[in-house]
Formats: structure tokens, sequence, C-alpha cells
């Protein structure tokens, strides 16, 4: 039999069991095992791992599989107590010891220098951790369900919307989640009903809850289905009562049957909308809606660490693309001449805007519109800056950006990334157009998760 076309045949045939060992981690934290160079990527499994699983996926360049028994295990794997966890997806990275956490981080960055970058050389730094990787969200949103007749807070089980109630959520900071039950008990109390997402009846959708990690303030939201929330005038004070770090309790209005969180439509209910936080001694006003870092304290190491990069004398014309609501601007403005802030979102440009002047910073300017338009716009204006900062979204710099920098010729970049594999590719470009990479800094904002932070510096090249 003559076949020219072979069909693709996996090593491996669905719902049966295998045994492999597990030598990487993909970027997501998911365990690597090999069968006839065929990979299988398997939750909760380990590199050095030994582990039996049976295969529930077979796809054309991978498959996946389910862990059925560890049989040989890794030193560095923290047991887990509790399921719920494993459930919901929260923490995927749970099951690893921090410092293993820590350095898979450091890993995956050298990594993409090496495959993506081609700079095999780059020094990376040892990835910059939290004393305690728990308690460190400055924000929770948590969906509200009836679940045997009672009101229930909870996370939702991975891929679904089933509700797993839950009352210590890890890595929220404790006086969130004790502020998520109090509030639950109140509406209990005054059976308040929870949304029913199938048919789109019941009331309340979620709890929201915001504080300031310097501040103490806390923001309650809470997210119905209509205008109405019964019995107002009893809930608003026994919040009040039970929970004296509440400044704002906003009702947020979402009759829609989706997956969006907020409505459009806000009622004040107590205080003004908004609450403050502090970074690096500026403070910001937060509104319900507005985007805020949501690890404080590693922001605050974040953004020293752009600091000590930028090394300003107070000289500096500074640009800082993708500004957001100008945490990074404020911290340049009071060592650098001038910032310009670019930021693509109106309403963040109006929080950077007030913020600044909250702060009584003068020497900062923002503009509203599409960095890699501003860009071109600027350079060619013949404008030019000596410190480009960036801190783009996940799909890193446009090619328009990268060569308007490159037009524009600053001494000095430093990048911000959120995604080491297009900070790795944007470097390429860089170097290629005749800057230097000079090293990488990553900060861990999002411990127990599979995110990693990190801070390039960036020269121009001198002869
Ligand atoms: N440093 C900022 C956050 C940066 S997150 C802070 O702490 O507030 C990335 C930001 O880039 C977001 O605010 C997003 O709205 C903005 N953005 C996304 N695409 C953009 C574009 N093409 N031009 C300018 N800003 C953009």
């Amino acid at each position: 039999m003559s076949n020219h076309k072979k069909k693709f045949e996996a090593p491996v045939e669905k719902n049966k069991t295998y045994q492999g060992e597990i030598n990487d981690l993909t970027h997501e934290g998911l365990g690597v095992a090999k069968i006839e160079h065929y990979p299988i990527f398997i939750e909760g499994a380990l590199t050095g791992e030994t582990v039996e699983f049976k295969v529930i996926k077979v796809g054309k360049s991978y498959g996946v599989g389910k862990l059925i028994k560890i049989i040989n295990t890794s030193p560095d794997r923290v047991e887990i107590k509790d399921k719920a966890y494993a459930q919901s997806g929260t923490m995927p990275l749970q099951h690893l010891t921090y410092e293993g956490q820590l350095k898979f981080k450091k890993d995956q960055v050298e990594n993409v220098m090496q495959k993506i970058a081609k700079l095999p050389d780059m020094p990376v730094h040892d990835v910059m951790g939290m004393e305690n990787p728990f308690g460190y969200r400055n924000k929770a949103q948590v969906p509200v369900r009836k679940i045997k007749g009672k009101l229930e807070t909870g996370i939702y089980r991975k891929n679904s919307h089933d509700l797993i109630p839950m009352e210590d959520f890890k890595i929220q900071d404790p006086e969130i989640d004790k502020a998520i039950l109090t509030v639950r008990d109140i509406m209990r109390t005054y059976g308040v009903k929870p949304y029913n997402e199938k048919d789109n009846t019941g009331n309340l959708r979620h709890i929201l809850v915001r504080r300031g990690y310097h501040t103490g303030e806390m923001m309650i939201v809470l997210v119905t289905r209509t205008p109405k929330l019964f019995p107002i005038s009893k809930i608003v004070p026994d919040i009040l009562e039970e929970l004296p770090e509440v400044v704002s309790i906003v009702q947020n209005v979402n009759p829609k049957k989706t997956n969006v969180i907020l409505g459009q439509e806000a009622i004040l209910l107590h205080g003004e909308d908004k609450y403050h936080d502090k970074l690096l001694d500026h403070t910001f006003e937060i509104s319900h809606r507005s985007f805020f870092q949501v690890n404080t304290s590693q922001a605050e190491v974040l953004y020293s660490k752009v600091l000590e990069f930028a090394e300003l004398t107070g000289e500096e014309t500074v640009i800082d693309a993708y500004s957001g609501i100008g945490t990074i601007s404020l911290a340049l403005a009071e060592k650098a001449k001038k910032v310009y802030g670019i930021e693509i979102i109106e309403p963040a440009v109006e929080d950077a805007k007030r913020n600044a002047e909250l702060n009584g910073i003068e020497n900062v300017t923002y503009h509203v519109g599409a960095a890699e338009d501003v860009m071109v716009e600027w350079s060619k204006e013949g404008r030019s800056a000596d410190l480009v900062v960036v801190d783009p979204p996940r799909k890193g710099l446009d090619q328009q950006f990268i060569d308007a920098v490159l037009e524009m010729q600053p001494k000095k970049m430093i990048y911000v990334s959120c995604n080491p594999a297009t900070l790795a590719r944007d470097l390429a470009l860089l170097i290629e157009g005749g800057y230097t990479a000079e090293k990488v800094q990553p900060v861990d904002m999002f411990p127990q998760t599979s995110h990693v932070e990190c801070i390039a510096l960036i020269q121009k090249q001198t002869i």
C-alpha cells in the first residue's frame, strides 16, 4: 500500500491511561509530558515528577491529560488541602512552592529571551517576589447566586458559571474577604434575591469590594439587575455600622444577560463614587469603574525599579506611553522636567489628570489617542524625548510605534511588560534599530498565578 499523504496519528489514544515524566511547564503552568515527542499538557503536574494520566483530548500538535496519580513527587510540591481552589482555577500555581513559582517565572523570561529575542546572554535578574504571597489583591468581584435556597457568594468553577461558595479567597486582602461575608449576611437577613443567570431573574448579581492598601478606605459596589434593592434604607446603615472603613457604597445596575459585570447606570447609596489609595506617596482617587493596579505593594516595587532604571536628574523630557490613570507618569514627574502621557481611553486620562492635580503635580500633560499614532505625529513634528517609558497591553508594541521611536531616537527606553513573549519580540526589533537591551527585571505582581511582569532597560548605542 502506498500512502503519500500520511494521516497524522497521535501516539496516544483518548481515554487511555499513560505514564510519563514531566520535563517542563507551559507558560500557563501546565506540566508537559512527552510520549514519542508528542506533548501532553497535564494540569497540576510539576517538572521532575513521574505521573499517571488519562488522555482527555488528542489534538494535532498536542494532547491534554488529566492527572490521576503522582508516582514520583517533586520536592517543590505544596499539598493542597482545600480542593475548591483547584476547581476554580484562580490560583493555577498554588501546588508549587513560592520559591518554585519565582524560579518558574524567571525561567520563562530567560526562555523567551533566548528563543524569541535570540539574546541568550541577556541579564535576567531574579524575580522580585513578595514576603507573603497571599492576601495581596486590593479588589474583589464575587458573583452572588442561590444555592440550596440560600444566598451564597464565591467563585465560578473553571470554564463555567457554577458557583462554588467560598469564604477565604486566599489571594484577596483578608479585610475584603470579611467585608464580602458581612455584606452577604446583611443581604440574607433582608431576603435580597440572588441573581439567576439562566432566566435573568432575581436581583443581586455581584458584590464588589475595593480597599485602599495604604488608606484602609473601602468601597462596596452592589451590582443588581433592577434599580430596586429592597430595603435600601436598612441595608446601607447596617453595612456602615458593621464595616466602619466603608467610605462609599455604589449600586450599579446591569439589566442585561451578559458576562460583563458592570452595567451603565450607577446609583450612589453612600458617600461619593470614590475612595483613595496611595502609590509611592502619591494619592489616587479611584471610582467604582476605574482601573487601579490590584497589587499595591508590588506595583510600588515595580515603579521604584522604573525610577531606578530612569536615573532622572530633573532635566529630562519623558514620554509615558500607555499611561492609564497616570501611575507611572506621576512617579516620574517629580524627578523629570516634563512628562507627556499618552493613553487611548478617555476616562482613564480624566482620572490621570485629576490625580496629577490632587498631588500638586504640574509638569505632566496627557494626550488622548493611540500611542502608535501620537508617536508618529510627534516624531514628524520633530519633538524629542530623553526617555520613553511604555507599559502596553499583552500584545505589546505596534510596529508603527517602534518605527516612531527609532525615528525619534530617545537616549533611553524603559519597557514595562505583562507578557514576556511580546517583550522579547519587541526587544529584538529595537536592537535591530540600533538600541541595546541592558537588563530585564521581573517582578511578581500576581503570586499563585502564572502571570509575569517585567521591566527592561533599553539604551541607544553609543559608539
Ligand atoms: N501604567 C498604567 C497601566 C497601563 S495598562 C497604569 O498603571 O495605570 C495599559 C494601558 O494601555 C491601558 O490603560 C490601555 O487603555 C492603554 N492602551 C491600550 N492600547 C493603547 C494604544 N494603542 N494607545 C495608547 N494606550 C493604549
